[in-house]
């Protein structure tokens, strides 16, 4: 499991300062699918990057598991990002000269570790993609992409994965793929997964969903359907930065 506690988060400089979190302060329950949702701006790839240690804060604390990450010198952190947490992006970031394999494992290359073979092969397994494992990025579609990228990730067998935007550059049935791949590796697997969504359909293969509002936790919902979310998005609205 992995908690933020009071964070605060501020851009810029001088008198132009954005407050992109505003003492926020969230529970990833362990073994369990969160979403969170809300308008664009809100702060939840910053609370993402945050929370995976890939941006510092400026007060509050960052736990995953009993570790505060705030508290890690730079060596520490770099350590604890890669053996405990994996992340996702909307773009999959793959490189293309490596096959589809040799992408997931590439993470566990550079740190030097030899794969639980198990894991690994059932991590290869969910996805679905045991013959196109030859293949390289350009020879895959963008679902196929983005799971081998969620294989990537898992392949350490990370404490927590952060997923900002998954299916943000996928059709709705490349998307479904990849969150089916995501729930299952929660249900199946027990991996505790957090993504960041614009779409309710989507926050519906959450188990809670967690919606910000200009910085702040504003409402949680647990066991999501698309229409609650849908209906529960409308009441976030607010003028300049609506959903897209
Ligand atoms: P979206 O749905 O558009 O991805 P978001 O909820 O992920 O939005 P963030 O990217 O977390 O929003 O941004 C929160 C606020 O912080 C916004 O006002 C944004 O302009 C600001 N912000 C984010 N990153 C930076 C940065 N590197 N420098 C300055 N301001 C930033
Ligand atoms: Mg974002």
């Amino acid at each position: 499991a992995a908690r933020a506690d009071r964070l605060v988060k501020e851009y810029g400089r001088g008198d132009v300062k954005v407050i992109a979190l505003n003492e926020v302060s969230v529970e990833l329950p362990a073994g369990r699918f969160t979403a969170i949702m809300g308008p664009s701006g809100s702060g939840k790839s910053t609370l993402m990057h945050c929370m995976a240690g890939l941006d510092s804060v400026d007060s509050g604390r960052v736990f995953v598991g009993d570790v505060d990450l705030t508290r890690l010198d730079d060596k520490r952190l770099t350590r604890l990002r890669r053996d405990r947490i994996g992340f996702i992006f909307q773009a999959f970031n793959l490189v293309p000269t490596l096959t589809a394999l040799e992408n997931i494992t590439l993470p566990l290359d550079i740190a030097g570790r030899r794969p639980d073979q198990a894991w690994l092969d059932t991590v290869v397994d969910s996805i679905g993609l045991r013959d196109r494992l030859s293949h390289r990025p350009g020879e895959l579609s963008g679902g196929q992409q983005q799971r081998v990228a969620c294989a990537r990730a898992l392949a350490s067998r990370p404490e927590i994965i952060f997923a900002d935007e998954p299916t943000g550059n996928l059709d709705s049935r490349s998307g479904a793929e990849v969150l089916a791949f995501l729930r299952n590796s929660v249900r199946e697997m027990g991996q505790t997964v957090v993504m960041v969504t614009h779409d309710p359909v989507a926050a519906a293969y959450a188990d809670l969903v967690l919606f910000l509002a200009d910085g702040r936790l504003v409402d949680r919902m647990q066991d999501p359907t698309a229409e609650k979310v849908l209906e529960r998005m409308k009441g976030f609205e607010l003028p300049g930065a609506g959903y897209r």
